[in-house]
């Protein structure tokens, strides 16, 4: 065995296709409703929010979809990602388990984000879009279509959740100094948003809120602007397998395959993109990877929600689709600061659970912050509150594998760093976080207000 820490691939191993999971789901997919009339949507409805190509993609059973070469080129920038064995953790820990890491985190914004935001800027550009809406929680969604939207020359109008948008100040500037407008959500903006103020001046807004008002606003703009969602959609989870299918070369240089690998789920695009590839081969090859999703306590979807259809955001304007969800109404608990607040999750995620090839955890924040500190005082990252959850997983495996002396091969991705996330590590550190978990009664409550799917 190799002593090497980091496995860098070479540019010309960059992925030319993305790997699309519909080719080999073992479970039939679940049709997409119209918000109104619950009926399944026509390419129509789509075709005001999307462009063509990615309602194409949305649907689309063909195993690989070419990378455009001016979407490798951008992704040339910051891809392929580093992947590396954490020795220095595997040391901290005593443990015979070998662990290893892929670093999403070196793309210029800081996340895996923009694997996604540049296709999707890419095909709206080929489309003609001139404007894009979207919506961003903690503002690494937003500071990813921003920057893509500026490399391919469309406006931007980003409707940030208000709590973030004060708590969060970087990431708004960074959002502007890429060229975007921002609002806070709830904002003046929509008609959505204007009722909502009118009831309660300070509401904190919620990411579902924000959907609502990014697709209210392209929906109403009369052809003017359309929509881009930064995660949970199938397409999205597509151009996110440049993770997994550069993983699995790294994996071949290490002269190992794992035998776990673990990401935190939020709307579950990065969780996909790292595992997808590998769960191909299980479906296909007999391997028997163990795959784990995690989530936070405070926001349980997969863990506490029901497999069932409901609305994609608050307003109900967005597709219903079949999905763990803790109910459209959810409003995350203000005193979370791990972020994966999203109400849903990603229905191809979410089959993969129900038919058992995933396994779903949640982790209680305080945990996944002390496995923070253990991870970035030996490897040197300081990971993102979301990416946290991951590494939590990754630990508990490589004390269990102590546990019973078992040299297991863990993997996990790190799906961003945490440098404007400093704010919730002082919390942290100062004793200002708690342990929530999100009640029982709360998630029945909001599970009364599903769409009657019969
Ligand atoms: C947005 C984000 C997540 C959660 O989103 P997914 O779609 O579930 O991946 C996780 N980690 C980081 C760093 C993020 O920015």
């Amino acid at each position: 065995m190799t002593e090497q820490t980091k496995f860098l691939l070479d540019e010309s191993k960059l992925p030319q296709a993305w790997y699309n999971i519909n080719a080999d789901m073992p479970v039939p997919p679940q049709p997409v409703l119209h918000p109104g009339t619950l009926e399944p949507v026509t390419p129509d409805f789509l075709a005001v929010l999307f462009p063509m190509s990615l309602i194409l993609q949305e649907i689309s059973a063909e195993r690989y979809i070419e990378i455009p070469e001016p979407v490798r080129e951008v992704y040339k920038l910051w891809r392929p990602t580093p992947f590396l064995r954490a020795r220095r953790l595997e040391m901290a820990l005593d443990t015979p388990a070998h662990i290893y890491y892929k670093y999403e985190g070196a793309s210029p914004v800081g996340s895996h984000k923009p694997n996604t935001a540049v296709p999707q800027a890419f095909y709206n550009k080929e489309a003609g879009t001139k404007a894009l809406t979207t919506e961003t929680g903690a503002g690494q969604w937003g500071s990813a279509l921003a920057m893509a939207c500026a490399f391919f020359g469309i406006d931007l109008e980003v409707y940030m959740v208000k709590e973030s948008y004060h708590q969060k100040p970087y990431r708004r500037i960074m959002i502007e100094s890429y060229g975007a407008t921002i609002y806070p959500s709830p904002s003046n903006n929509t008609m959505y948003g204007r009722a909502l103020l009118a009831d309660n001046a300070d509401a904190p807004g919620s990411l579902g809120i924000a959907i609502s008002e990014a697709v209210e606003a392209a929906a109403t703009s009369g052809g003017a602007k359309k929509y881009s969602l930064g995660s949970v959609l199938n397409h999205v989870l597509l151009h996110q397998t440049v993770i997994g299918q550069e993983a699995l070369l790294q994996f071949e240089m290490a002269d190992e395959y794992p035998d776990v690998i673990i990401g935190c789920t939020g709307g579950g695009s990065n969780f996909a993109g790292f595992t997808f590839p590998f769960i191909h081969k299980n479906l296909t090859e007999g391997k028997q990877t163990q795959v784990i999703a995690v989530e936070p306590a405070a926001s349980p979807s997969l863990t506490k929600g029901i497999y069932t259809f409901d609305y994609g955001d608050t307003a109900q304007m967005a597709p219903v689709v079949k999905m763990h969800t803790l109910g459209h109404t959810f409003i995350p608990p203000g005193i979370h600061a791990g972020g994966l607040r999203y109400h849903g999750m990603s229905p191809q995620v979410s089959a993969l659970v129900d038919a058992g090839h995933i396994e779903a955890r949640a982790v209680k924040q305080l945990d996944t912050f002390a496995a923070a500190l253990t991870f970035l005082r030996s490897e040197g990252i300081i990971p993102a509150p979301e990416s946290t959850h991951a590494i939590k997983v990754a630990i508990d495996e490589a004390l269990a594998a102590k546990e019973s002396g078992q040299k297991r091969v863990i993997a996990f991705n790190l799906s961003g760093h945490g440098h404007f996330d400093m704010g919730a590590y002082e919390s942290y550190l100062h004793g200002r976080l708690e342990d929530y978990e999100y009640p029982a009664e709360a998630v029945a409550e909001a599970l009364q207000h599903l769409p009657d799917v019969s």
